[in-house]
C-alpha cells in the first residue's frame, strides 16, 4: 500500500482518564438494577477502557419515572423560560472550559481524531446549545380569527418526556441535536447513549446538573439496543421519541412506538448520498470536497458522500487526483497531531466495511487504492477508491460507513439526476459547478433533505436538517426542531359582548 500514512504504532497515550460509568438518574449515579456492566473498547487496539452499567428495562422504568416527576410536578417546565435559558447557557459554558476532557472521551471511545473533536464536534456542541438557549424565551402561539364569537389562543406547551435514542458516530453532537431543543422547550430527557460510545454524553450530563440543572430532567441510561432502547420506545409514559441510527432500526422503534402509546417518532437514518461534480466544476476544488465528503469521520456520517458523480468530460482527471489524494490521507493514532483518519469504531463495522470493499472488487468495480485494512492492529482501514462504479453494484445503493469512495460516470443533467433519485435514501446532496441554472436545476430536482452548492458538510445550529423518504422524517436544528418538542393546544373562549 502506497502511502503517506502515519503507521499505527503504540497508542497514544490519551489525555484524561474515565471518570463517569454508571448511569445517571434523578441527578444521581447509580449502578444498573441488576449490577451488569459490558466493556467499552478502544478501537486503535480492541482493548477495554472501561466496564460501564448496562441499562435495561428496569433502569428505563426508574429514568423514565424521575422524567415523568420532573415534568408533572416541576419545577422544569414550570420554571420562566428565562431561568432554562440560562441553565442551558451555563452549562454551554462549562462545557466548553472541560472541551479538552470530552473531545479525548470522543476519540478514545470512538477513534477520530482528537483535533477533529476538540475543533469541531465539541465546538458545534456548545453552539448547539446556545442557539437552543437562546430559543427558550422565544416560543410563543398565535391569536387566531375564528368565525363567530370567540377569542382564540394556541398556546406552545412542552410535550412532556421525551426518549431518545443516539448512534455513536458523534456522540456529542447527536447529544446535543436531541437534547438541546427538547429542554429549551421545557420537556424533560431520558437519553440512551449507542453501546460503543458510552462515555461522553454521561460527562456531559454530570456538567449540566452543575450548571444548575434540576434533577431528574436529564437521565442518561448507558445500555443496548434491544433492550434498553426498545425499552425506552416502548415505554407508556415516555410522550415522544427521537431516534438516530440506521434505517433497519429506525423501523423497529416506529413500530415499538406505535404498538405502545402511539407517541410521536423523529427519525434521523442513513442515506447514500450523490455528490455531483459537471463538467463546469473548479476540479480541484471538487476533488477535496468529495474526499472530505465520504472520508470525514471515518465515513461514518450518515450524509457521507458516497456515490460521486463525475461529467464524462473531467471524469479521468478527477479519478486520478481523488486516487491521489486518498493516498495521501494521513491515518494514524488519533491522538497523533495532524491525522485525518483514525479507527473505525468496531469490529463490527470494520468487518462490514472489508466484506463492501470486497463486493466492490467482485462487482467489478475498478480498485484505484485501498481495498484493505490498515497496519495489523485495531480496526483501521486504508483510504479505498473505487472508479468505474455502476448504479446496480451495491456499493453504489448500500451504505457502507466506511473510508470508500465510489466513482460514477454521467453525460447529462437529466441523466444524473435520474441516477440521483434512484435510491431508497434522500438525505443529502453535493452539487459542484458555477452555471446558475445547473444549481438551480439540480436542487430543486434532487430528492434530499439537503442540497449543499459548491460546499459539503456545512452544518450550523440554524440550517434543518433531515431526510427524504427512507432517511427519516422530521427535521433536527434550526426553528424546525422545536416543533418536534412542542403541542399545540387551541384555547377558544366565548365572548360575552362580542361587538367588542
Ligand atoms: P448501528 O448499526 O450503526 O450501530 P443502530 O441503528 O443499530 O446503528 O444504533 C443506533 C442506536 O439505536 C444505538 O443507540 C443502538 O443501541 C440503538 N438500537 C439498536 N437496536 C435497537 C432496538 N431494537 N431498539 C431500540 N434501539 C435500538
Amino acid at each position: 500500500y502506497n502511502s503517506t500514512s502515519v503507521a499505527v504504532e503504540e497508542p497514544i497515550t490519551p489525555p484524561v482518564s474515565v471518570k463517569h460509568t454508571q448511569l445517571l438518574i434523578n441527578g444521581q449515579f447509580v449502578d444498573a438494577a441488576s449490577g451488569k456492566t459490558f466493556p467499552t473498547l478502544d478501537p486503535r487496539t480492541g482493548e477495554v477502557i472501561a466496564h460501564v452499567a448496562e441499562g435495561d428495562v428496569e433502569d428505563v422504568n426508574r429514568a423514565v419515572s424521575a422524567a415523568r416527576k420532573a415534568f408533572d410536578e416541576g419545577p422544569w417546565p414550570r420554571m420562566t423560560a428565562y431561568e432554562r435559558s440560562k441553565i442551558i447557557l451555563r452549562f454551554a459554558d462549562l462545557l466548553e472550559q472541560h472541551t479538552d476532557e470530552i473531545a479525548a472521551l470522543e476519540t478514545w471511545d470512538n477513534g477520530k481524531p482528537y483535533e477533529q473533536a476538540a475543533k469541531t464536534e465539541i465546538p458545534m456542541t456548545v453552539r448547539l446549545f446556545r442557539y437552543y438557549a437562546g430559543w427558550a424565551d422565544k416560543i410563543h402561539g398565535l391569536t387566531v380569527p375564528a368565525d363567530g364569537p370567540y377569542h382564540v389562543q394556541t398556546l406552545h406547551e412542552p410535550i412532556g418526556v421525551a426518549g431518545q435514542i443516539i448512534p455513536w458516530n458523534f456522540p456529542m453532537l447527536m447529544f446535543s441535536w436531541k437534547v438541546g431543543p427538547a429542554l429549551a422547550c421545557g420537556n424533560t430527557v431520558v437519553i440512551k447513549t449507542a453501546e460503543q460510545t458510552p462515555l461522553s454524553a454521561v460527562y456531559a450530563a454530570k456538567l449540566f446538573h452543575e450548571a444548575g440543572l434540576p434533577d431528574g430532567v436529564l437521565n442518561v441510561v448507558s445500555g443496548f439496543g434491544p433492550t434498553a432502547g426498545a425499552a425506552l420506545a416502548s415505554h407508556m409514559e415516555v410522550d415522544k421519541l427521537a431516534f438516530t441510527g440506521s434505517t433497519d432500526t429506525g423501523k423497529i422503534v416506529l413500530e415499538l412506538a406505535s404498538k405502545s402509546n402511539l407517541k410521536p417518532v423523529t427519525l434521523e437514518l442513513g442515506g447514500k448520498s450523490a455528490f455531483i461534480v459537471c463538467e463546469d466544476a473548479d476540479v480541484d476544488q471538487a476533488v477535496e470536497l468529495s474526499h472530505s465528503a465520504v472520508f470525514f469521520n471515518q465515513g461514518q456520517c450518515c450524509c457521507a458522500g458516497s456515490r460521486t458523480f463525475v461529467h464524462e468530460h473531467v471524469y479521468n482527471e478527477f479519478v486520478e487526483k481523488a486516487r491521489a489524494r486518498a493516498m495521501n490521507r494521513s491515518v494514524g493514532d488519533p491522538f497523533k497531531v495532524g491525522i485525518e483518519q483514525g479507527p473505525q469504531v468496531d469490529s463490527d463495522q470494520f468487518e462490514k466495511i472489508l466484506r463492501c470493499i470486497r463486493s466492490g472488487v467482485e462487482s467489478g468495480a475498478i480498485l484505484e487504492t485501498g481495498g484493505d485494512r490498515f497496519g495489523s492492529n485495531g480496526y483501521y482501514i486504508q483510504p479505498t477508491v473505487f472508479s468505474n462504479v455502476q448504479d446496480d453494484m451495491s456499493i453504489a445503493r448500500e451504505e457502507i460507513f466506511g473510508p470508500v469512495q465510489s466513482i460514477l460516470k454521467f453525460k447529462d443533467l437529466d441523466e444524473v439526476i435520474k441516477r440521483a433519485n434512484n435510491s431508497r435514501y434522500g438525505l443529502a446532496a453535493g452539487i459542484f459547478t458555477h452555471n446558475l441554472d445547473t444549481a438551480n436545476t439540480l436542487s430543486r430536482a434532487l430528492k434530499v433533505g439537503t442540497v449543499w452548492i459548491n460546499c459539503y458538510d456545512v452544518f450550523d445550529a440554524a440550517v434543518p436538517f433531515g431526510g427524504y423518504k427512507m432517511s427519516g422524517n422530521g427535521r433536527e436544528k434550526g426553528i424546525y426542531s422545536l416543533n418536534n418538542y412542542l403541542q399545540v393546544k387551541a384555547v377558544v373562549t366565548a365572548l360575552k359582548n362580542p361587538s367588542w
